[in-house]
């Protein structure tokens, strides 16, 4: 079998091996428990100490700000549901996101409209963006939090954050944004983007699954995510997963190391693949192509089923997606290729690249390669497709 060729670093990606040595101490010999007072504890402490350091460093923010959690969604929920807990208790029951935000902060919104809140979910444009002006303009006296993601997931594009966080810090809304697909592939400042709460998850960025962190800006108290003992300062109770902890500091750290050589380098090859995939007939890019994740290319190709088109490159020794790792599985057409207006039949027939530090010149010649024969072979047998070969 040929080697691999991975193009689905937005569902998760390979831990490196910079990542792996810096947990392997803390897997084997160095197993104390942090909040021990003897020496392996206190040094177990010490690591936790230092990751939270690496982390706070890469996105501008105090270590005090950085609160460890068991993945991305396990932050947004925090994010959210503890931000309207708290805030109810002063009235404030409402909660603004966009329709087009990952499944762990929509059912995070839906579980709270459950108990009464009520959410107002903004429209994107057809080029996969928020408009700042709808923020503004969906701001109430109760409203509790303003939730709108970095980078999407699927489609990648880049939300203008530093604007909404500006409209959020003068109407005294809390801001929150999950992060999880901007961080190690875009430069984020929280203070100087205006942002009070970040979520962000370690294996999307080479750190093992299971890892993840909420920057909670200074001042902002939530409710607690987790009661029990005194660990992440009494808000998150539990033993720590401390290698994964481990993991995820060295993994921010070489993230925004020469992010922006690594990010040109990545543009490159994703409009590379992006401008060789346009060149197939009836196809279309799914979201804007400026301000978009170096890593994304998604693209819809008229006449086929996405799934038949996973399992083909799959037999290719291709990995892609067609939607969100979280909703594959489900033939449901995705919920942001609705939301920028994709017609179902278009939607189902859409595919997901995603590029990562590993991926190579070779790796886009092969998908090259693969892909528009696959296309082709596909079509030929699509009924759908001879219908629109013959209407044009
Ligand atoms: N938010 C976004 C935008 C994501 O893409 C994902 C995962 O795909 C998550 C949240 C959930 O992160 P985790 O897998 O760490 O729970």
């Amino acid at each position: 079998m040929d080697k691999l060729v991975y193009l689905d670093n937005s569902a998760t990606t390979k831990i490196s091996e910079s990542v792996l040595s810096a947990m392997m101490p803390w897997l084997t010999e160095q197993y104390g428990n942090p909040s021990s007072l003897y020496t392996i504890g206190r040094e177990a402490k010490a690591a936790i100490d230092h990751a939270r350091e690496q982390v706070a460093a890469a996105i501008g923010a105090k270590p005090r700000e950085i609160f460890f959690t068991g993945c991305g969604t396990e932050s947004d929920n925090w994010a959210i549901k503890g931000t309207a807990h708290r805030l109810a208790q002063r009235g404030k029951k409402h909660i603004i996101t966009s329709v087009f935000e990952h499944h762990a902060v929509l059912h995070s919104c839906q579980a709270l409209e459950k108990e009464g809140f009520e959410v107002t979910y903004l429209p994107v444009d057809s080029e996969g963006y928020v408009n700042p002006a709808d923020v503004e303009k969906a701001i109430r006296p109760d409203t509790a939090l303003v939730t709108i993601m970095y980078a999407n997931n699927e489609i990648g594009t880049i939300q203008p954050i530093k604007e909404i966080g500006r409209i959020c810090r003068e109407k005294k809304v809390w801001f929150h944004t999950d992060a999880v697909q901007a961080i190690g592939n875009v430069r984020i400042n929280v203070e100087e983007e205006n942002i009070d709460m970040l979520s962000l998850s370690g294996h999307k960025i080479h750190a093992p699954k299971g890892v993840g962190a909420l920057y909670i800006r200074q001042g902002i108290f939530l409710d607690n995510f987790m009661d029990g003992g005194a660990q992440e300062n009494r808000r998150r109770a539990g033993t720590e997963n401390l290698a994964s902890i481990v993991g995820l500091g060295q993994a921010m750290e070489d993230a925004h190391q020469g992010l922006e050589e690594k990010a040109a380098r990545l543009t490159a090859l994703r409009d590379r693949l992006m401008d060789g995939l346009l060149a197939i007939p009836h196809t279309r890019l799914n979201g804007g192509r400026d301000n978009r994740l170096c890593t994304n290319v998604n693209i819809s190709f008229e006449g086929i089923e996405g799934e038949g088109l996973l399992l083909w490159l799959d037999m290719s020794g291709i990995a892609a997606s067609s939607g969100s790792a979280c909703t594959s599985g489900s033939l449901d057409p995705s919920h942001v290729l609705l939301a920028i207006g994709l017609p179902h039949g278009i939607a189902h027939g859409s595919l997901r690249l995603s590029l990562g530090r590993y991926n190579t010149d070779e790796d886009v010649d092969k998908a090259l390669e693969v892909i528009p024969a696959v296309v082709e072979k596909l079509r030929a047998m699509s009924p759908v497709w001879q219908r629109i070969a013959q209407n044009s």
